[in-house]
């Protein structure tokens, strides 16, 4: 994240949540905005794909608390253009420094301040043990400790869901560029010390009296320039992590999955912690499920659901299949076509669940013969259904 995206970028209108909205809540508005603007719903649609790509980034951002906060920072200081007292330059590793706004472990994010009182007098007890323990936990320094989990999430197609797939997944924040070791310079050439702000990214200016600092408008307070930017970062020096993941065939919407030992490595020899992926799955136009069930509503004619047909279902696995109408048969009835539905994770599959739905032709699509012969139906076969439903309510029952 640079600074130019901090100043120039409202991530919080591209997810359209407010200033102060709630973790549950940026997470909310980003899951339904990348499902609706997702490149596998709007196939070329490259103003879909923008949004998406927006909307991503933003949440990539908003939902880390510590570049969520940084970006805060650096977007309050802008809009207020530096007043005295509160950015008034020449602070050493603060906003000019290479590398960006904030250094990482500068007030704040330090080792939690936990004292003796609260440690032993904490809910539970846990008496001396549990003190240790704690102790170990939370003092730096110490013996192997493992990595982080890091949670992520991919959107797949309904049909991939069925396969399975390799999928690359998107990790929430950035990693600094290979290429380029975050300078976002082209391999053998550096980044040029601002002119303008000499290579302190902010300048001062007097207005009322107040001599006032702001921000470098030229290198919009990086303190650099770049001539000649990295081809791989464009000049950012971050890069978007990416890690491919094995998706099993027969996962469902929302379900979460955890790969191990795949998320930030551990310190001193400690493991690394896990990688957990929440996988969305795009509905289909056709097919939908219910649990291990693939079901799909197949629509059959008056005559077809009188009389008895064999009619094709078509299917996500290749050649359509073959069903049996009963003769006799209402809207509603479900026929099961066993071990045609989803993989299920203990081996086997679930069933194809076809529900038939009597279609009812319009006036204006009957030929003059068809409507004759309706006509005929109806006399050659005087029925009342709801006789039955009159003589009972007649009965008093
Ligand atoms: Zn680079
Ligand atoms: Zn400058």
């Amino acid at each position: 994240m640079s600074v130019r995206d901090m100043v120039e970028k409202d991530y919080y209108a591209a997810l359209g949540v407010p200033k102060d909205a709630s973790a549950a809540d940026i997470k909310k508005a980003y899951r339904k905005l990348a499902r609706e603007l997702h490149p596998d719903k709007n196939p070329g649609d490259a103003k879909a794909e923008a949004r998406f790509k927006e909307v991503s980034e933003a949440y990539d951002v908003l939902s880390d608390e510590s570049r969520r906060r940084e970006y805060d920072e650096a977007r309050a200081l802008f809009a207020a253009g530096g007043r005295p007292g509160g950015f008034t330059g020449g602070r050493p590793g603060g906003f000019g420094a290479p590398g960006g706004f904030g250094a990482p472990g500068s007030a704040y994010g330090g080792s939690p301040n936990l004292n003796f009182e609260d440690l032993l007098g904490g809910a539970g007890g846990g008496g001396l043990g549990g003190f240790f323990d704690m102790f170990q936990r939370s003092s730096p320094g110490r013996g192997p400790r493992r990595g982080g989990d890091i949670e992520a999430e991919v959107t797949i197609p309904f049909e991939k869901s069925l396969t399975g797939l390799e999928a690359s997944v998107r990790l929430p924040g950035a990693a600094t560029c290979t290429t380029c070791e975050g300078s976002g310079a082209r391999p053998g050439t550096a980044p040029r010390t601002c002119p303008t702000c000499r290579g302190l990214g902010v300048v001062s200016r007097s207005q009322g009296g107040f001599a006032l600092s702001e921000p470098c408008r030229d290198c919009l307070g990086k303190g650099t320039m770049i001539d000649h930017p990295c081809p791989d970062c464009r000049g950012t020096g971050r890069r978007e992590r990416e890690q491919r993941i094995r998706i099993p065939p027969g996962v469902s919407d929302g379900q979460r999955l955890r790969v191990r030992g795949r998320g930030t490595p551990g310190e001193r020899g400690g493991p690394a912690g896990d990688l957990e992926v929440t996988v969305h799955v795009l509905r289909h136009p056709i097919f939908d499920r219910e649990g291990s069930n693939l079901t799909i509503t197949l629509p059959v004619t008056i005559t077809e659901a009188a009389l008895g047909a064999s009619v094709r279902v078509p299917t996500l696995d290749g050649a359509p299949l073959t069903v049996k109408v009963p003769a006799g048969t209402s809207s509603g009835r479900r026929l099961r076509a066993r071990g045609r539905g989803v993989p299920m994770s203990g081996g086997g599959h679930g069933d194809l669940i076809v529900t038939l739905e009597v279609t009812v032709p319009k006036p204006a699509d009957l030929s003059p013969r068809a409507r004759t012969a309706l006509l005929e139906f109806a006399q050659a076969h005087p029925e009342d259904p709801r006789a039955p439903l009159m003589e009972r309510m007649e009965a008093g029952e």
